[in-house]
């Protein structure tokens, strides 16, 4: 039988072979969507996973055409490819997913900054300081940051005294970027709003999460959030809603959002990427991110953002300062305890701080979801030993 082109499905270029790759691959097989991969290094979380890759720098143009080479679109597990190569590969016939004008709202957080001043969305006060005096004249105690190429807390720095900013002035030197003075915010909990965005303008809006970071890295999620007000709730989606479409986001755009002591939301930074915060929806949700973000970057109808159940925890497992962590050895215990507990490792070593995979814990009743995930990441993790079981 002769093969008809025309029901083959088309490529899916992914530049970045971490975990938000890797677990783009598992919606990618139930779809039929074949992927090809641009991994940093061999071996790498996404590239154990997906057999068709090429191995090299994300900086290198002429790698970006040949992995791009027969793709009809290309999407990213990282915000960090260089504008103008975003452009280039544009010109050669790619659909870039999300586009070069998109993503620099990602990449530069002075641009960000500006460009949600210009929506009117609601923000900390915040300017790009050049000098210890704009410091000091912008006001202490402010939080000062990188503008480009910061992640996980990394160029995020608290300064309460003028002699802290050196500092930041020094890493932004050396990375050749700026930096952002914001008002340190007085914020109840940190919140994100997560939607997906395709070509065609549909949009969904997951339910808004609350986040609790450790040392600068997403740690736990509760799904919905806890108490939320429901008009802050609608406030902050139609706001990641109304974000999306004006920067013409294409596939997941996640909105990091302090929710301030007295009651306002503000935006701490966006993301146009699955997001840490938008990984309970793996088992939560009836569409995950991961297959809400290929849907939207393919063009294709969104699948539904509706929660399963009630309520989903997700807890990340992080390497530990030592190597107690288990990975696999962990599964024993973890899955006897709790057979609705759900674990997704991704493949990493272990060290210190490192993201090595996520548990979620869904249920009618949020405290047992709380402990049956906390456990099951600390067990994870080799925080807990054999007196805790
Ligand atoms: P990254 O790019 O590393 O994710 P963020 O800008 O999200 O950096 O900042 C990391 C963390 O620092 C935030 O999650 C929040 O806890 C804290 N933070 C950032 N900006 C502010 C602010 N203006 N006021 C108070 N805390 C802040």
């Amino acid at each position: 039988m002769s093969e008809n082109p025309s029901r083959r499905a088309p490529l899916l270029a992914v530049v970045g072979g971490g975990q938000l790759a890797r677990m783009m691959a598992q919606p990618a097989i139930a779809m039929g969507l074949p992927l090809r991969l641009l991994a940093e290094a061999e071996g790498v979380s996404a590239a154990q996973v997906i057999p068709d890759q090429m191995v090299g720098d994300y900086r290198d143009l002429a790698l970006l055409r040949e992995v791009t080479d027969g793709a009809a679109v290309v999407t990213f597990d990282h915000e960090h490819v260089p504008t103008e190569h975003l452009h280039a590969l544009q010109a050669d016939g790619v659909a870039v997913r999300p586009g070069p004008e998109a993503l620099v709202h990602a990449q530069d957080k002075a641009v960000m900054r500006a460009r949600l001043a210009e929506l009117d969305a609601p923000c900390p006060r915040n300017a790009v300081v050049s000098s210890l005096d704009e410091v000091a004249a912008f006001g202490l105690p402010s939080v000062l940051k990188t503008t480009r190429g910061g992640y996980d807390g990394k160029g995020v720095w608290v300064v309460r005294e003028l002699a802290e900013a050196g500092e930041a002035f020094a890493a932004a030197e050396q990375a050749g970027v700026q930096v952002l003075a914001e008002e340190l915010v007085d914020f109840r909990r940190e919140l994100s709003a997560l939607v997906a965005r395709s070509p065609s303008g549909q949009a969904a809006a997951y339910p808004v999460v609350a986040t609790t970071q450790k040392d600068g890295i997403c740690h736990e999620v509760v799904a919905p959030a806890p108490d939320l007000d429901p008009a802050l709730a609608a406030q902050a989606q139609q706001l990641a809603l109304r974000v999306a479409g004006a920067l013409d986001v294409t596939g997941i755009l996640a909105v990091e959002l302090f929710e301030t002591t007295d009651g306002r939301i503000l935006v701490n930074e966006l993301a146009m990427r699955p997001h840490n915060t938008g990984h309970w929806s793996q088992d939560g949700a009836v569409t995950s991110q991961f297959e809400n973000h290929l849907r939207a970057v393919m063009d294709l109808p969104l699948g539904s953002p509706e929660p399963r159940a009630p309520w989903t925890v997700m807890v990340n497992i992080l390497g530990g300062p030592d190597d107690a962590g288990r990975l696999w050895d962990g599964y024993p215990h973890a899955l006897a305890r709790d057979p609705q507990l759900r674990v997704h490792l991704y493949g990493k070593d272990l060290r210190p701080g490192r993201k090595v995979g996520h548990v979620n814990a869904f249920g009618d009743d949020l405290t047992d979801c709380l402990e049956r995930a906390r456990h099951a990441a600390a067990w994870f993790a080799g925080e807990l030993g054999n007196e805790s079981e």
